[in-house]
């Protein structure tokens, strides 16, 4: 089948290479020309395991053409597919992007007369398909909906497993005007062996939103246990939620054997959830519910646990030097979760802003990220440095903000000499297998921290 892609992000481009390996002609459109020369080069413009030998390959294969002629690749295809952002507005989610992609769509159709689908693969709140995304089609294109079909096959990828997640889903969403559009979305997925679920517009928009909100439900309530845990002496959040995990609900017992389902991984406490997708789903999904009168109490909560979450690690680190004012810190970790080199809405981040805010200058390591963004918007806030060893020498305390197991790796026998003062609050718990030099203080998150503080050390 002919497929556009409209928008090259994580969704984008790895939809459109999936795509390309499964079979299809993949034609990919995008705004921005250095995104498109990247791609063109085989490259990924940013970082996914295994996505740009794919990319090379279904180039190669001449599967995949990268444009920003969008009027030829609607010419030329069956399916469109709109992914572009859909981030965090004023009031809920900001439609720009996608009502923006919608209308190039839409004047596209105007000039062929033959039958396309075009399909949201965009995270939109319900009713946003047939809604903002329907109008702007059959403005611009003038044709009303049935004359070209409109679908919604919301996506759930994890940046780090996203090559593996689309090509072998966990499940897919199809949301359809109707029949003749969930025909030709039943057609396109046909390769894909995974429980496949046919069904409204509006019910796949909400599949997203329940699903990435039950995510960060989970992550919040770890969290608030781990608070509990802090405020109870002799008890320790990683026991107690290893306990938790064995519930036979959350693992089951199959034929003797008991089995881990990933879910189980976001019932653990840490430095909170970001990343591009859920801080801005469940916000939207906030917004939404109150647009209609309903107070999403739940929701609220995990958005406020959330967000104690990196002044929470702040505090103890000030409570063990007594003041962040003229102290050096090094963050470990920037991206929002390891393996990705994403930072968008990352707890880290938010974690260097309270510091700096305190007082303390930052030095920061990421195993992926080398260079602040050249937009400046780092300037003044942390140096990024090109190792660990650069990071924490001279430093008066780490914070481990993500929970790359590179951290753990490391010598910390040599390191913690180096610094000012060896303190390290692990905001993950993933430091904790670590033998730590005799005059080091490691301070994990979840328990009552020992009384014994770095002043002694001096
Ligand atoms: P992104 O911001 O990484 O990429 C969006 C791309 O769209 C950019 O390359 C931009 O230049 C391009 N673009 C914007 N307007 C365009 C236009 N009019 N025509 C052509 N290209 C245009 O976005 P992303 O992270 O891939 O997310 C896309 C959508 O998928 C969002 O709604 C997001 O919530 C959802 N989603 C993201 C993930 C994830 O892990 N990142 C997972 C599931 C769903």
């Amino acid at each position: 089948m002919k497929v556009a892609v409209v928008g090259t992000g994580y969704v984008g481009l790895t939809s459109g290479v999936g795509f390309a390996s499964r079979g299809h002609d993949v034609v990919c459109v995008d705004v921005s020309p250095e995104r498109i020369a990247t791609i063109r080069a085989g490259r990924a413009p940013f970082h996914e395991p295994g996505l740009p030998e794919l990319l090379q390959k279904v180039i190669a294969e001449g599967r995949l053409r990268v444009t920003d002629d969008l009027r030829r690749a609607i010419a030329e295809c069956e399916v469109a597919f709109i992914t572009v952002g859909t981030p965090d507005g004023e009031h809920g989610i900001d439609l720009r992007y996608v009502e923006r992609a919608a209308e190039d769509i839409g004047l596209a159709l105007r000039e062929t007369g033959e039958y396309r689908v075009v399909v949201v693969k965009s995270t939109v709140v319900p009713g946003t398909t047939d809604g903002v995304v329907r109008r702007a089609v059959e403005r611009a294109s003038g044709k009303p909906v049935g004359e070209f079909g409109l679908g919604m096959n919301p996506e759930f990828l994890r940046e780090g497993a996203a090559v593996d997640d689309f090509l072998q889903p966990d499940r897919i969403v199809v949301g359809s005007w109707d029949s003749r559009t969930e025909a030709v979305l039943a057609a396109l997925y046909e390769s894909f062996d995974c429980p496949k679920v046919f069904t409204t517009l509006r019910n796949a928009e909400m599949v997203k939103y329940a699903s990435n909100s039950l995510l960060a439900t989970l992550v919040s309530f770890s969290n608030e246990v781990a608070a509990l845990c802090e405020a109870t002496p002799d008890t320790d959040v990683d026991v107690v939620l290893r306990g938790v995990h064995l519930d036979r609900r959350l693992a089951p017992i199959v034929n003797g054997q008991r089995v881990r389902p990933g879910i189980v991984d976001f019932v653990w406490a840490g430095a909170g959830f970001g990343g591009s997708c859920l801080p801005k789903d469940v916000n939207a999904l906030r917004a939404y519910a109150r647009e209609r009168g309903i107070t999403p109490h739940v929701l609220d909560a995990v958005v406020a646990v959330n967000s104690s979450r990196p002044a929470q690690l702040c505090a103890l680190v000030e409570r063990e030097l007594g003041t962040l004012a003229g102290a050096r810190i090094a963050l470990l970790g920037l991206a929002f979760k390891p393996g990705t080199d994403d930072v968008r809405d990352s707890p880290a981040l938010a974690a260097a802003r309270v510091l700096a805010a305190g007082g303390a200058s930052l030095t920061a390591v990421d195993p992926l990220i080398r260079h602040a963004p050249s937009d400046g918007s780092w300037d003044g806030l942390l140096t990024v440095c090109e190792s660990a060893t650069e990071a924490l020498a001279g430093a008066d305390a780490a914070l481990v903000t993500t929970a790359w197991p590179e951290f753990a790796e490391l010598d910390w026998k040599s390191l913690c000499p180096t610094m000012r003062r060896p303190l390290v609050v692990d905001g993950r718990n993933a430091l904790r297998g670590v033998e730590w030099p005799a005059d080091a203080r490691y301070l994990g998150i979840g328990r009552v921290p020992d009384p014994g503080s770095i002043e002694a050390l001096a």
